[in-house]
């Protein structure tokens, strides 16, 4: 299967990124993109942004404006990115934006006390659309969930994973006494065996980059496409 060029996650001004929707999209026609999704962060508490439905609706209604004037040009795709939280399990997402969207991507699943896998499978089966977890290091988020049965839930709930090549959510690992960097690389690297566990099964995956001031993010997929090559994944990567 082909290579393909895409990125499902980039911030605007609509929440706390530095361009608008048409500049994104711009960049993302410019450099070749066949998708590019927007999602910014909507019902997050903890996050800036919409965190009301006129909002959240006024910000949709901008993506689909662009997307109207790129026509076939390019995929344009409207997602949003909640912080998972006590917020979110509590009060859902309304049915009316659901419908307006093509995909909602999840941050910080399992990083907050009782906001994990669990909490969001509860959720997952009512909100109707493709749902994803943002920028995971398995191994921090679900550092007691044995591979295989985590590679099961998100097969079996359809849970998407999205790929961030991003250096903001890369893995930095700080010598122990005189704290300085040792390394620093793309979460999905540090997971390997789960993804080698994903070839052959029905878990969608994703590269977002979380763009937020840097325009040239919105190509910079590179690397996650390489690691997707190298594993033999493009049959998994999805269509938002
Ligand atoms: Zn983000």
């Amino acid at each position: 299967m082909k290579r393909r060029k895409i990125n499902y996650h980039n911030h605007t001004v609509f929440s706390d990124g530095s361009f608008i929707p048409a500049v994104i999209v711009a960049e993302a026609y410019a450099k070749g993109l066949e998708a590019v999704g927007i999602s910014d962060h909507c019902f997050s508490g903890i996050k800036l942004g919409p965190n009301d439905v006129p909002s959240v609706e006024s910000y949709i209604g901008a993506v689909d404006k662009v997307r109207e004037r790129y026509g076939e040009k390019i995929r344009v795709a409207v997602g949003m990115e909640v912080a998972f939280g006590s917020n979110m399990a509590e009060s859902g997402i309304p049915r009316r934006v659901c419908d307006r969207l093509d995909y909602i991507l999840f941050e910080y699943v399992g990083l907050y006390r009782g906001f994990g896998l669990r909490e969001l499978v509860a959720i997952r089966r009512d909100i109707g659309l493709p749902v994803g977890l943002a920028h995971t290091d398995m191994d921090l988020a679900f550092p007691d969930v044995e591979r295989e049965k985590l590679a099961d839930i998100l097969e079996k709930e359809d849970i998407f994973v999205e790929l961030c090549p991003a250096r903001r959510n890369m893995r930095v690992a700080l010598h122990p006494v005189d704290g300085e960097e040792l390394y620093i690389k793309p979460a999905y690297r540090c997971n390997i065996d789960f993804y080698r566990l994903v070839r052959g099964r029905r878990i969608g995956l994703t590269i977002g980059t979380d763009t937020h001031d840097n325009l040239s993010d919105v190509a910079d997929i590179g690397d996650a496409a390489d690691f997707i090559e190298e594993l033999g994944l493009w049959e998994n990567v999805l269509e938002l």
